[in-house]
Order: C-alpha cells, then sequence, then structure tokens
C-alpha cells in the first residue's frame, strides 16, 4: 500500500522536500483529477499510487538534468499538457516558476482553469490552441527559459513543435518512457535545423521503482528559422527527417 511516507521519500531521493502546504496541494491535485475524470478523459492513471509515481514523480524528474529549475525564476512553457503534466506538479514544487500550460483542447483548459483556482496557483497562464499557431505570436516566440512536453509526439515533430518557443540559450525538455534510440536519430536532422542541440540524454528509474525513464536536454544554441514551425498538423504528419 503506497501512502505519503513513500511519496516524501521518492521526493527525498529526487532530492526535493514538499511543505505541508504543496502535499496538500499535491492532493487537492489528486482530487480533481479523479474527480473530473469520471466525466471527461484526463488520465488513464487514476490509483493513488500510481498517481503520485507516475504523474507527480515523474514530472518532478526533470531536477535530474535540470537542477536551476529548483531555484532560478524561470519562465516555462508545457506545450500539449493535457490534465497539467509536467507543469501543474513543477510549479507547486517549484513555485518561484512563471507557467505557461498550452493544449488544443478546451474541456482540458476548463479542468486546469479549476486545477488553478482551487489549488490557488499564480503565475500561471492557460493557452487553448495548438502550439504551431501561438509559435508565430512574437509574445511566445523565442520568449521561453525552457519548453517541457511529455507524451505529446516524436522527438522530431516536438522539436518543431518546441524549440520555436525556447529562447537563444534555453532549453527544451523532452519527456520520453522508452528506449528512443532510433527516435533520437530521425529527430538529429530537425533539432539541427531548429536550432537546438542534443546537450544531454539521461536514462533513469524513478525513485523506488523499475519504471524507466528518458529524458532529452536539447540546448537552443541559434534561432529558429521563419518558416517553422510549419502548418498546424504538418509536424506530426511528416516530422522533418
Ligand atoms: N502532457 C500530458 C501528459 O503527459 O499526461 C498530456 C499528454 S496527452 C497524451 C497529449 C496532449 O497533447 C493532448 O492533451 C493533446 O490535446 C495535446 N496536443 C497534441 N498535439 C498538440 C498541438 N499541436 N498543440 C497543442 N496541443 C497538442
Amino acid at each position: 500500500m503506497y501512502n505519503l511516507d513513500q511519496f516524501y521519500d521518492d521526493l527525498d531521493c529526487l532530492g526535493l522536500q514538499a511543505s505541508e502546504k504543496q502535499i496538500s496541494q499535491f492532493l487537492q491535485y489528486y482530487n480533481l483529477l479523479t474527480e473530473w475524470n469520471s466525466f471527461m478523459n484526463l488520465t488513464a492513471i487514476t490509483e493513488f499510487y500510481d498517481v503520485l509515481k507516475k504523474h507527480f514523480i515523474d514530472s518532478l524528474s526533470i531536477v535530474q538534468v535540470y537542477p536551476e529549475i529548483r531555484t532560478h525564476n524561470i519562465c516555462l512553457m508545457d506545450i500539449g499538457t493535457g490534465a497539467g503534466f509536467p507543469g501543474i506538479p513543477l510549479k507547486i514544487m517549484f513555485p518561484q516558476l512563471q507557467v505557461v500550460l498550452l493544449d488544443s483542447l478546451l474541456k482540458r483548459i476548463h479542468f486546469l482553469e479549476e486545477v488553478l483556482e482551487k489549488l490557488d496557483l499564480p503565475d500561471i497562464r492557460l493557452l487553448h490552441g495548438r502550439a504551431e499557431d501561438y509559435a508565430r505570436q512574437d509574445l511566445e516566440r523565442e520568449h521561453y527559459d525552457l519548453c517541457v512536453s511529455r507524451a505529446v509526439a516524436n522527438l522530431s515533430t516536438l522539436a518543431e513543435l518546441c524549440l520555436p518557443y525556447v529562447k537563444v540559450g534555453g532549453i527544451f525538455l523532452s519527456y520520453k518512457s522508452e528506449k528512443v534510440a532510433a527516435e533520437a536519430a530521425m529527430a538529429k536532422k530537425a533539432i539541427k535545423l531548429l536550432g537546438g542541440k542534443i546537450a544531454e540524454q539521461k536514462e533513469l528509474y524513478l525513485p523506488n521503482s523499475d519504471i524507466y525513464r528518458n529524458l532529452f536536454l536539447i540546448k537552443k544554441i541559434k534561432r529558429t528559422p521563419n518558416q517553422f514551425p510549419r502548418k498546424a498538423g504538418i509536424p506530426a504528419k511528416t516530422p522533418i527527417g
């Protein structure tokens, strides 16, 4: 039986300590997720143990490749956030972050509005629409220190959706749950063309588990050419490669 001691222990393994307020926010988030999931499709993972480990701890595992997130005033974009992963757990754990959560499904944005209100989370903006479209707006393009994305697309498509948001010198971080050597090889051309460079690829297991994860850290080294991203739907249908 998974209890909160186990969650504290998992956090400790990542070098993190949560306050009572943060624990209460995680629990409220879990309650809202399961409540809304009973009438809309938010997640296939609903057991307490699984949500804490595979959604919350998984989202926070970024600290192992990007420790700056603990303390720096980072401007973070989460592309295809769905029910808020990884963006919401990151904002709960690191309240100094300025977070933007983007998703093309309006009902998920409505769920996130409720989460922000109930958890009293400031400095989060919600964007409803396609990543390809917002990336053309001056206010969003090359504005972010960090762009994250989990379970949205293959790495080549993701590079086209995410790198246009990242400032030169910033980071695009992709969460993967399987071995992706072939996918990474195919994405090399796209990453280079879009102004990125793979800086680190870390394979890891979530704390106290055999759950495998793969984090790709891509550094933005030059500006993304204006023709990218291509029109909505094209990056997924015809990935650069
Ligand atoms: N990141 C979340 C997670 O890890 O649980 C959600 C993953 S869900 C499988 C993929 C999400 O990406 C969906 O909510 C979908 O609406 C969104 N999505 C896919 N393509 C997108 C695009 N081009 N622009 C914006 N959102 C997109």
